[in-house]
């Protein structure tokens, strides 16, 4: 075990046995990495004091292959992609070569560091797995005001979606609504995708976001002890899957839900104990669409009083 990180890597073995996500699931992210190029100051991995960015990784990121035998042992709900994520998932340098080998569809959430090529989605294999039918693009690129160039990153993705599926998003920050019109304008007038993502947590003591708990995201332990049941699988670079972004963020590896190399492992649907409640990640408690497109979604169940009889 790596203090405060998560659980030691199994060797690799050939003949890993098959793992279910429960019916329930309706997310699979996969961090590759625990670095990003970039520096905003609203970043949500880093809500709360967390570090998720600038700590040590506590281990070895996991290799193509290890991730190849790890991600296609999953047996995911019908309709869930792999989401390939971190930081920034293109800083791991064997990505695409991974979405080549695996056997999932795939979405990846970017930045677009300047590395990320049309040329490199020209020699994938299977570059289909980035553009399947669906109702919005497989590759989001996050235009971060500041920290990106919303001109650079159109030329760019005008490029690359000859190839693949791709949009432009921007986080809908209180301080970017008219760089956010800006954007807009720009994309529309030259054929690329563009939305805006809902900013999540607090600017200026004001709380953005619909929460199904409304004190779970005020950064400090207003509880001592709740009972939680997450629909969500979250692995980090190496390979420790956490029942919560609060608890991967945190990197709270004593209370890691298992690893993806792990002969032995299931996927829980059952409640666990949380002494955490008060720092829990926005994405865990938010009211959002599943991905049936269904609003109304919230990952994290939480319960008050303790729910043991209702633990399967
Ligand atoms: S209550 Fe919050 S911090 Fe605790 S396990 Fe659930 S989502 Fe994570």
């Amino acid at each position: 075990m790596y203090p405060g990180i998560g659980l030691e890597t199994p060797p690799l073995s050939e003949s890993l046995p098959e793992v279910e996500l429960p019916a329930s699931y309706d997310y699979a992210g996969i961090y590759l990495m625990q670095r990003c190029h970039l520096t905003c100051e609203y970043c949500i991995t880093e809500h709360n004091d967390s570090r998720f960015l600038t700590s040590p990784t506590g281990g070895d990121r996991l290799s193509v292959d290890q991730w190849v035998a790890g991600l296609d042992r999953l047996r995911l709900t019908d309709g869930i992609p792999i989401t390939l994520q971190g930081g920034e998932p293109f800083l791991y340098k064997g990505i695409l070569d991974l979405v080549d080998r695996i056997r999932h569809p795939v979405d990846i959430l970017t930045a677009l560091p300047p590395s990320v090529t049309v040329e490199r989605f020209r020699a994938m294999r299977r570059p289909e797995a980035l553009r399947r039918d669906a109702p919005y693009p497989n590759i989001r690129v996050s235009y971060h005001p500041g920290q990106n160039r919303i001109e650079d990153l159109i030329s760019r993705v005008l490029e690359i979606q000859e190839v693949v599926s791709i949009g432009i998003y921007i986080v809908d920050h209180p301080n970017n609504a008219a760089e956010r019109d800006r954007a807009r304008r720009l994309c529309e007038e030259a054929g690329v995708f563009f939305k805006t993502k809902e900013f999540l947590g607090y600017h200026d003591g004001v709380s953005y976001g619909e929460y199904r708990y409304p004190d779970a995201t005020v950064g400090r332990v207003t509880r001592p002890e709740v009972w939680c049941r997450n629909t969500v699988l979250i692995v980090h670079p190496t390979g420790t899957i956490f029942h919560c972004h609060s608890d991967l963020y945190h990197r709270r590896g004593d209370l890691a839900v298992g690893h993806i190399l792990d002969r032995n492992l299931s996927i829980p649907n059952r409640y666990r104990s949380c002494q955490s409640y008060g720092l829990c990640s926005e994405c865990d408690v938010k009211v959002k669409t599943n991905h049936h497109q269904v609003y109304g979604y919230t990952s994290a169940d939480i319960q008050f009083e303790e729910t043991k009889e209702r633990s399967c």
